[in-house]
């Protein structure tokens, strides 16, 4: 192993290195840099091929007898097969090729939302969906081709196990939605309004953030338009969020969200930092960590119980006359809407579910990439009853497609049904009002021993097995969005 561990410490480098870039590329890079920028990560990515493809190197993990290696060695080299056999079956031009293309287009999103041109980035988006359907080929599939995508995400996810989740989720909240159309809406005014003032808001997710265990010592909270966290290892996050002076709610939830993804990463076990197993397991986990504190955290009563008079100190001109049932009840409002980020929870799954079935239709060639504006909006139309009235607030919102994630989008549902049954147990065992009332270090520790020591060293169905005593299931996410909304809007 120490031939494999050496290779591993030199791949970590380049991780560490291409993560930069990308950080800078997504934060402070100056509009007219990015073709230094795209050159630096294609310089990067190209040697990072070099060493993953590394014949002796990959004849020393195919060789070594896992049988008499200890768990965590056998899971290193399980991962390092499944990483060489992902590079490996792309051939080394068009992996290259690939990287350059992703930096350029998302340039190029950022022009088109800006905007509001789809034109720009549509020529884009064309090449990356022609390289993942390539990509697709090589990877192999059993019964749909966009399987081998959602297995990038989430490890043995497949369409057939996705479409009954997300038709419970349309039989059996739109229902909901519905009885909620008819209720007296909620007034959520003074948090629309505003102006809050962007600097005092930072101060308080900066505080919020420290409050609920993140460490600054180990990690930085900055801005971008689309907010996101990363881990350069556990000792070096970073992650984003954004303010609107015209939306208190938003900077709070994306900050307590993205706080949800790092605290996961600052809780990797040191055990781990040497090997490639040192980060979260999948993104449906990850969303479970940041599911959980955004909204069984960060919308729930109790947590505003004892914050909200914090707050009201740093806008007492708008917030001075509001009390904190009102500002729980304006947080949680269900309004449907065009903006995935800026959605409720409860029909934020209906956002997840658009994008779903628009990727499936894109990889069985039953839509083009012209297509997309129109099927994007008819989808709204039918599952939100919204009117699209620019590509800015539709199909050009999200940076995901830009950075060729196509796939992703699920886990974010997924991660909620997680973050319920997760939920479901945890109420069993810690006292999670006290947790709300300020003991967050219980929800940290508890956490960090039943999923953030793991890394990747547990798969997610066995992460989830192991700590619930149940396999996944979605009931629990059904059940507590029909009571969280039932009790909120007095049905
Ligand atoms: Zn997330």
């Amino acid at each position: 192993m120490k031939k494999i561990y050496d290779q591993i410490a030199k791949l970590k480098q380049y991780s560490y290195l291409q993560g930069i870039v990308s950080w800078d590329l997504e934060t402070e890079m100056p509009q007219l840099a990015h073709k230094q920028t795209a050159d630096a990560a294609q310089f990067l990515g190209d040697i990072y091929y070099e060493l993953i493809t590394d014949p002796t190197f990959i004849e020393e993990v195919n060789n070594i007898d896992t049988a008499l290696l200890s768990e965590v060695d056998q899971k290193v080299i399980n991962e390092l097969k499944l990483e060489i056999f992902k590079i490996e079956v792309i051939p080394k031009v068009e992996y290259v090729a690939f990287l350059r293309l992703l930096n350029e287009s998302h340039v190029a999103w950022v022009e088109a939302r800006n905007d509001n041109n789809y034109s720009i980035f549509a020529p884009f988006l064309e090449k990356i969906i022609n390289y993942q359907k390539k990509f697709i080929s090589y990877y192999g599939y059993e019964q749909h081709p966009y399987d081998a995508l959602l297995n990038e995400y989430e490890r043995g996810m497949t369409v057939s196990q996705l479409d009954p989740l997300f038709d419970m989720i349309a039989t059996k909240l739109t229902p909901l939605l519905k009885l909620i159309a008819e209720q007296e809406p909620i007034n959520n005014e003074f948090l629309v309004t505003g102006p809050y003032a962007v600097d005092k808001q930072k101060e308080f997710c900066h505080k919020i953030a420290e409050k609920v265990g993140f460490d600054f010592r180990s990690g930085v909270l900055k801005e971008s338009a689309h907010p996101f966290s990363m881990s350069l290892n556990k000792h070096n996050i970073r992650m984003t969020t954004h303010f609107y002076e015209n939306d208190l709610n938003s900077a709070i939830s994306s900050t307590l969200h993205e706080t949800g993804h790092s605290l996961y990463e600052q809780g990797v076990s040191d055990d781990l930092l040497h090997t490639n197993l040192d980060s979260g397991v999948s993104l449906g986990i990850h969303e479970s960590q940041s599911r959980l504190y955004e909204n069984y955290v960060g919308k729930s009563l109790q947590f505003w119980e004892h914050n909200f008079e914090q707050l009201q100190e740093l806008f007492p001109e708008h917030l001075s006359n509001v009390t904190v049932e009102n500002f729980y009840k304006a947080i949680n409002k269900v309004q449907p809407s065009l903006i995935r980020v800026e959605a409720d929870e409860l029909t934020y799954p209906f956002h997840v579910m658009i994008r779903y079935q628009i990727e499936k239709e894109i990889f069985s060639d039953e839509v083009s990439v012209d297509e997309l504006p129109k099927r994007w909006n008819e989808l709204y139309k039918e599952y939100l009853g919204i009117d699209v009235p620019s590509d800015s607030q539709g199909i050009l919102q999200d940076v995901h497609w830009s950075m060729g994630s196509f796939g992703y989008f699920p886990t974010y549902v997924l991660g909620s049904a997680y973050a319920s049954q997760i939920m479901n147990k945890l109420i069993q065992d810690i006292d999670f009002d006290k947790v709300l009332s300020g003991e967050f270090s219980v929800l940290k520790s508890y956490l960090g021993e039943h999923i953030h020591q793991f890394g990747s060293l547990k798969d997610p169905d066995e992460l989830i097995n192991n700590f619930t005593n149940e396999k996944f299931n979605p009931e629990y996410y059904i059940t507590y969005l029909f009571n969280k909304y039932k009790h909120l809007y007095n049905i």
